[in-house]
């Protein structure tokens, strides 16, 4: 099991972390539009938390959009620099 199933740090580090880059438009246009900032820079946060992340942080936890997600969701991998800075936000051990 990959261990974002049981974290989800990222994905409610900073609401400014979901944001889009050089995904293709028709790709965005099917995320669901309840999901996405009113200025469409990125996903809707809300307390920093991303609106597609479900479940608890830190105990079960689910992208409801994973195969739809942006790129620099795709880009961040367990272990790497950006995910251990959002872990330490939660208090969860480097990986
Ligand atoms: S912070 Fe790291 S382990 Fe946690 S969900 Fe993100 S990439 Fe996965
Ligand atoms: S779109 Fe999915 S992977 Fe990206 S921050 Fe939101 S919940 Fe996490």
């Amino acid at each position: 099991m990959s261990p974002c199933q049981a974290c989800g740090a990222c994905c409610a580090y900073d609401s400014s972390w979901p944001r889009f880059s050089l995904e293709a438009e028709e790709d965005l246009a099917l995320i669901p539009a309840h999901l996405v900032a009113l200025d469409k820079s990125g996903m809707r946060s809300v307390d920093n938390r991303c609106t597609a992340l479900a479940g608890e942080i830190g105990k079960h936890v689910g992208c409801t959009i994973y195969g739809l997600r942006p790129d620099v969701c795709r880009a961040c991998q367990p272990g790497d620099e950006e995910c251990n800075t959002a872990r330490a936000k939660y208090g969860f051990a480097p990986i």
